[in-house]
């Protein structure tokens, strides 16, 4: 009997190289009117290096998303004082970093896609070496911080704990890589296939796999403005990083409540024993405090189910992971050919 079977692995050819491949910088902006000016002039000193390079990289495109600032953010956007090529997306409202950067990704125009921050921490200096190892024939290359001496003490400790808390549950991340990181087209177009409405692009990329590089870079000090994380952003990624990869915390569940089970087990064996030897139990204490603690864990049992329940919940409403309210571009900005583009809504 003849059987074809299910093509269920998804194949990304990708268009063949080229020589000097068209370049994105994608930059997520949430309130960073303060920062742009400044990101401008930088970004123009990179435009300039890279010009001087030009047997290895072509045109470099800006694109900005503005991830529903309430600051000039779009105002400077769309009139960007720049000799820069620069795309403008305003998202409909805040969408969060994550949602803002993959709208972006997904809109950009080139052959090599490199997302960074807006506040110039990560160097842009390093996207010569991403654009090195790109032309070895790396699909992704991450920025991975050499240091972190320029973070507050609990940034730096609580990024350590994070780091350690998802490689015990098993997920498969890079240590101190954000998402400062240079991807193919190819891989790109590849990371446009995952449909799910959670992100956690660090996590994802890594499943997408391909040839991947390292690029080590210094972490500069925001160069203006404030964290546009708040520790509830920062609790939320961390929380997005495990449930979203990891299935481990439901595992540990399980295994507590067996632990618990065998002790309860224990508990009644010695009960008949005492019983048998003519002992009445008369502690309140072994009563009450069995209560509590098996009280407390089936609330965290359920608080974990309810954790992926609600994930399913999300992901089966296959909501837009991003909305753009508008489009422009100023300079010599190639006109788009999105990999992926949501309709406008104007
Ligand atoms: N950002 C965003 N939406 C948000 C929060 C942040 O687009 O809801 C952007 C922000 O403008 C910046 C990047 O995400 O370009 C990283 O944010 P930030 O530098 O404030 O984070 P930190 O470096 O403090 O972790
Ligand atoms: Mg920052």
């Amino acid at each position: 009997m003849s059987y074809s079977p299910v093509e269920f692995v998804s194949r990304a050819e990708g268009a063949p190289r080229r020589a000097r491949p068209h370049m994105a910088l994608v930059i997520p902006c949430h309130n960073e009117a303060e920062m742009l000016p400044k990101l401008f002039a930088r970004l123009e000193r990179l435009d300039a290096d890279l010009q001087a390079a030009r047997a290895t990289v072509g045109p470099m495109d800006v694109v900005l998303v503005d991830d529903g600032s309430t600051d000039d953010t779009w105002s400077l956007v769309e009139s960007a004082k720049t000799s820069l090529a620069v795309t403008g997306i305003r998202l409909s409202r805040n969408h969060g970093h994550q949602h803002a950067l993959f709208a972006g990704l997904m809109n950009a125009d080139a052959d090599v896609i490199v997302s960074m921050d807006a506040d110039l921490q990560d160097d842009p200096d390093a996207i010569k070496d991403m654009i090195a190892a790109y032309s070895k024939g790396a699909e992704v290359v991450y920025g991975v911080r050499g240091s972190r001496d320029t973070d507050t003490w609990f940034k730096r400790w609580s990024a350590q704990k994070y780091y350690g808390l998802l490689s015990s549950m098993g997920v498969d991340l890079i240590p101190d890589h954000a998402d400062f990181r240079l991807m193919s087209r190819k891989a790109l177009e590849t990371l446009a296939e995952f449909g799910e409405t959670n992100l956690f692009l660090r996590g994802l990329v890594r499943q997408v796999g391909f040839r991947s590089e390292t690029v080590y870079y210094d972490r500069a000090e925001r160069a203006a403005g404030e964290s546009k994380y708040p520790l509830r952003k920062m609790i939320g990624l961390a929380l997005e990083g495990v449930t979203s990869f990891s299935i481990r915390p439901l595992r540990i569940i399980t295994m507590l409540g067996f632990a618990i089970a065998g002790l309860a087990f224990l508990f009644t064996l010695y009960s008949i024993i005492a019983w048998g030897f003519g002992q009445t139990i008369t502690g309140w204490t072994s009563i009450v405090v069995p209560i509590y603690l098996l009280g407390g864990a089936h609330l965290i049992a359920l608080g974990v189910i309810g954790e992926y329940i609600g994930k399913i919940y999300q992901e089966t409403k296959r909501r837009p992971r991003f909305i753009i309210d508008q489009v422009v571009s100023s300079g010599a900005a190639r006109s788009t050919t999105p990999i992926v583009a949501q309709k406008a809504a104007s």
